[in-house]
């Protein structure tokens, strides 16, 4: 009776088996995504030396909004060439704005700001840190103009997501000073969202003699992250790569930050 049992058990097992197997070759075909068609609009704000380019792109495909911001500090190139490079990518979704030279003087001059090492005197002008003074005036010096014409884009555009590409002259790992191989955000609503792309970075993209990356929350009053992160109802980071890597490998952390975001929000 008892071997009768194990034998009907074993058919039971075998005939799931078989109806399984079967069913999933009957699945209904996976409806295709639509054609990702992206409608690509640029303008300038700010004049002359100061110029700075918005890209919009928009997608059929909906998602959310996202805005990156490059060339905020005009010395932090990884920073400003990943902008760059990315105008060239056709395969955003939702719609995607990127300022790619948010600071443009900075960024031809490749300084932190223009006249930086020079008192911030460049041409007789002074200039200071534009990330020291978000938001900006209208009425304001030079780089308060500058800050203030980015975050009127920034509100005007209303992203979810907002992403801020800088460099650091050093690792946090090498002392205090330093904030390199972080990812900096300023709200609570960014902090869980930042240690995921940190953690999966870690795990995906990091080598062996590399840093992992950090998820850190000091960003300074009137920067870019902090006006962000405190007074827009959005995910905010700042991505802070290592001067001291190459800059391929600094541009290739970069995109692999960014790629991770992109893959995330689409979850
Ligand atoms: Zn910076």
């Amino acid at each position: 009776m008892k071997k009768l049992l194990k034998y009907s058990n074993w058919v039971i097992l075998l005939l799931l088996i078989i109806t399984v197997t079967l069913t999933g070759c009957n699945e209904p075909e996976i409806e295709e995504e639509p054609e990702n068609i992206i409608d690509h609009i640029s303008y300038t704000i700010l004049e002359d030396i100061y110029q700075a380019e918005v890209h919009i792109f928009k997608s059929n495909i909906k998602g959310p909004k996202v805005a990156i911001v490059g060339g905020i500090h005009g010395d932090e190139v990884a920073g400003w060439k990943t902008a760059y490079d990315l105008l060239e990518r056709d395969d955003f979704t939702g719609e995607v704005m990127i300022i790619p030279n948010a600071n443009n003087l900075a960024v031809s001059l490749e300084l932190r700001y223009p006249g930086a090492g020079n008192s911030g005197i460049y041409q007789g002008i002074t200039y200071s840190d534009v990330n020291r003074v978000f938001p900006g005036k209208d009425d304001g010096t030079i780089t308060e103009k500058i800050a203030k014409a980015i975050i009127d884009e920034i509100a005007l555009f209303e992203p979810l997501y907002i992403i801020d590409l800088h460099e650091s002259k050093g690792s946090y790992s090498e002392g205090q000073r330093w904030i390199g191989d972080e990812l900096i955000y300023s709200n609570k609503k960014s902090a869980l969202f930042v240690t995921e792309i940190v953690d999966q970075f870690n795990e995906l993209y990091l080598g062996e003699e590399d840093v992992p990356f950090a998820a850190d929350s000091n960003s300074p009053e009137g920067s870019f992250n902090n006006y962000c992160g405190n007074y827009f109802d959005a995910y905010v980071f700042t991505i802070e790569t290592n001067r001291n890597l190459d800059l391929s490998k600094r541009i290739e952390q970069q995109k692999q930050i960014i790629d991770l975001f992109f893959n995330l929000i689409k979850d």
